[in-house]
């Protein structure tokens, strides 16, 4: 049987398929494609079905088979690169996966379409523009930009952003926009939902008005424009005639509208996914995708993949062990022969400082045995936490890589030369003016931003052009009004130098000639000499973008990607790949990211860190049990990228977002059965004292390990107590000898308190 009868034979007169005719620059032997794979996966990557859902847990191969599928039908079903939609969830992902296509195929993938779903719509929004009724020139929001937006709603509402916290407006806004409502589905309501709508309403417009566009407007708007205009639908769904989602699990409505919109009545599509790994349900992913999916796509050949092949035995007990804790599962069998492997290391610091210490020696430690330092992966719950981590590499002199959470283009300083940038695309960016129009400052006060935002509102006119009328009309005082219009001719005189200089020196004239240069090289210190570097770094991005490679190639016949400026691909390029600025992809350096950047990766050594309930699992979510089950998934997602070996640290005390805490080791660490973990004593030295509960410092200089005379079995830092009045704790802290030896004891229901050890009778818990 011809392998790729189904595909070429099902609708032989769209021209999708007439493309396909002619595309078989080599046909590959079937059997080098499915060699590598076991039945199961050879089943997914050859399947003649139409729809297609691979269910399977972590390190099963769902990856691997989505990439074999796309050279399957590639090389043996004659499909054409550009009927071909790839669809992965980060940027890095899907970079990764284009490279695996290639080396599958022996060379270039060419007009395929591999990318994210902001990415994909983004392309097409610039692509259609028109029709999805923006202007050529619009501008990407990130959710700083989005709630300085709603921050200016709220003022022009005369609203109190104590009653409305921007943070809980733009949540409404875009976990609506992620359901696929606009604030005419949503009338109703108590009073408080119906100002909420109307702030939703009220900052469409201004978004509108200013050409922006947030994460959850550019698939919201792409699904409704495909879903109005039958014409440009029937023909990307001619076009793409294969579609293929990973990490499935982690769609959300609007993303799901977009899939089944393009996919229609015939083209194939493949998904593949894990509900155990669902964790973005906070952004509006919904695991029930994956349930609706076959009666969605009646015919749906579901495959299961069974075999771990990226862990050890012990590893994977362990991952298993605690997502078993969930109640929500469809429930799944893995397996491994990667052999038993070493235990799970717990390792119990006195603080966030011993713990990045303790990690890197033991990175060291690994890299000495002639391993790569990308093989080591540092993993945390929150941003936030990567800072001490980079401290304590930075001293060692070890190269590493944030992913995801440095954002260099969120700077300060990066944003604040982006707005220029911006605006010289398009002078209506609201965002940008109201950021850079007093930056550095040139004597433009309040009342007259007031009175430019009133006009702006009055007229619906943007930021911009309120000025440029008020500067005309002569409206404003003399004084006000020549600073104003000084702003005004410096962003159009900006626009006159720069135009046809190469990029990078475009970007650098607006740093200079803004005086951002000047300004932030008054800032006195380190930091005013890092921002200076990191406006520098803006400048080599700039000279290193290739607009080409941010915008693959349209095929014949398709409105070219390079209908708009390397300017503004680069300013989109910049809102798309925030986090991507920092150390070289190719240097072999230590991967840091947060749990939820790491999914779909592996690497030999994995630390989790910052164990400790109400970091991880995250406050918020305790008092949740679908907040909680969300973060057992994420810890799930973290152990599971551990090939050999697994550190989980936490610390006894934290200072985290500028307060001290002392936090109690993870629930998920107690999950975990004791028979896989062995437990790591605390070091002898600390770098920062600890303060106790009176507020005393305590130097801590424990004991030689050994000595056994402050750590009798039972009072181990970091053991679990009893106390017959106080109840449970973990004892965090010893000082003194003989008589007078103390232990300081943080318990689960009093707090933390020093006892005299002679007269406390504890007890081990
Ligand atoms: P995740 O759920 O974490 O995204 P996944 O199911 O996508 O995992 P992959 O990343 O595709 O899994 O595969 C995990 C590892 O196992 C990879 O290193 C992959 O190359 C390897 N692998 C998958 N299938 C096989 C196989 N049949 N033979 C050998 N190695 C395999
Ligand atoms: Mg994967």
């Amino acid at each position: 049987m011809n392998p790729g009868s189904w595909f070429c034979g099902a609708d032989a007169a769209t021209p999708a398929l007439a493309l396909a005719e002619p595309y078989h620059p080599r046909t590959m032997d079937v059997t080098d494609l499915l060699e590598g794979l076991n039945d199961a996966q050879r089943e997914a990557v050859s399947a003649q079905d139409r729809a297609l859902l691979v269910l399977a847990g972590a390190g099963s191969g769902k990856t691997r088979v989505l990439v074999h599928r796309i050279a399957w039908l590639l090389r043996v079903a004659g499909i054409a690169p550009w009927s071909i939609l790839a669809v992965t969830f980060t940027n890095k992902a899907a970079g990764e996966m284009r490279a695996r296509i290639e080396q599958l195929l022996g060379g270039p993938a060419g007009t395929l379409w591999a990318g994210t779903f902001h990415g994909i719509a983004h392309r097409l929004l610039r692509m259609h523009w028109k029709e999805a009724g923006l202007p050529q020139g619009f501008q990407i929001l990130d959710s700083e930009d989005q709630q300085r937006v709603i921050k200016r709603v709220l003022k022009s509402l005369e609203l109190d952003d104590s009653r409305y916290p921007p943070k809980q407006v733009s949540w409404f806004i875009n976990s609506n926009k992620d359901e696929g409502r606009r604030p005419a589905a949503l009338a109703g309501g108590d009073p408080a939902q119906r100002q909420m709508l109307r702030l939703y309403e009220e900052y469409e417009k201004a978004c509108q008005r200013a050409g922006n566009v947030d994460f959850a407007e550019l698939l919201l708007r792409t699904v409704e424009l495909l879903g109005r205009d039958a014409q440009l639908l029937e023909h990307y769904r001619r076009r793409f005639r294969h579609i293929l989602v990973d990490e499935f699990q982690d769609t959300n409505a609007v993303q799901y509208a977009f899939i089944r919109l393009l996919a229609g009545g015939s083209n194939g599509i493949m998904v593949v996914g894990d509900d155990d790994q669902s964790i973005y349900g906070w952004r509006g992913a919904r695991i029930e995708n994956i349930l609706r999916f076959p009666n969605d796509f009646p015919g749906t050949r579901t495959v299961r993949l069974e075999q771990n092949y990226r862990s050890t035995n012990t590893i994977l007990k362990a991952a298993n062990a605690v997502i078993e804790n969930n109640s929500e599962r469809l429930g799944k069998t893995l397996w491994t022969d990667r052999g038993e492997g070493e235990p799970l290391k717990v390792y119990a610091a006195y603080n966030e400082h011993d713990e990045a210490q303790f990690v890197v020696e033991n990175i060291r430690r690994f890299v000495d045995q002639s391993h790569a330092r990308a093989e080591c992966a540092i993993l945390y719950r929150s941003n936030a936490q990567s800072r001490v981590f980079e401290e304590a590499l930075l001293h060692a002199r070890m190269p590493y890589r944030v992913y995801g959470g440095l954002r260099f283009y969120e700077r300060q300083e990066i944003k604040d030369s982006l707005a220029y940038l911006k605006l010289l695309e398009n002078r209506d960016e609201d965002a940008s003016f109201d950021r850079v129009v007093n930056l550095p400052t040139r004597g433009i006060g309040q009342r007259t931003l007031d009175d430019v935002r009133g006009l702006a509102r009055a007229q619906s006119i943007s930021l911009w052009n309120a000025s440029r009328a008020l500067v005309d009309e002569k409206k404003l005082p003399v004084r006000a009004a020549t600073a104003l219009a000084g702003f005004l001719t410096l962003i159009d005189e900006m626009e006159t130098a720069v135009r046809g200089l190469p990029l990078s020196e475009q970007v650098d004239h607006a740093i200079q000639a803004s005086g951002l240069a000047d300004m932030y090289a008054r800032e006195k210190g380190e930091r005013g000499e890092a921002r200076l570097e990191n406006l520098q770094e803006l400048v080599n991005a700039a000279r290193g973008f290739d607009s080409e490679s941010a915008f693959a190639m349209a095929p014949e016949g398709e409105a070219p990607a390079e209908d708009i400026s390397e300017l503004a691909a680069f300013l989109a390029h910049a809102a798309l790949e925030a986090g991507e600025g920092q150390a070289e992809e190719w240097e072999d350096c230590v991967q840091l990211m947060t749990l939820h950047s790491v999914k779909g990766l592996e690497f030999p050594l994995v630390f989790m860190c910052g164990m400790e309930d109400g970091l991880f699992p995250h406050q918020r979510s305790v008092e949740d049990g679908r907040g909680l089950e969300e973060e057992r998934r994420l810890c799930y997602v973290g152990m599971t990228r551990a090939m050999q070996h697994l550190y989980l640290c936490y610390a006894e005390t934290r200072r985290l977002y500028g307060s001290e805490t002392i936090g109690m080791p993870s629930r998920f660490l107690r999950e975990i059965p004791t028979e896989l973990v062995e437990e790591i004593r605390p070091r002898v030295q600390v770098t920062r004292p600890l303060y106790s509960d009176r507020g005393t410092v305590n130097a801590l200089r424990h004991p030689s390990a050994g000595s056994g005379l402050y750590e009798p079995p039972a009072i181990k830092l970091g053991a679990r107590v009893k106390h017959p009045v106080f109840g449970e704790g973990t004892v965090l802290n010893s000082e003194g000898q003989g008589a007078q030896a103390r232990v300081q004891v943080n318990f689960e229901k009093a707090g933390a308190k020093w006892l005299v050890l002679q007269f406390a009778k504890l007890e081990q818990a």
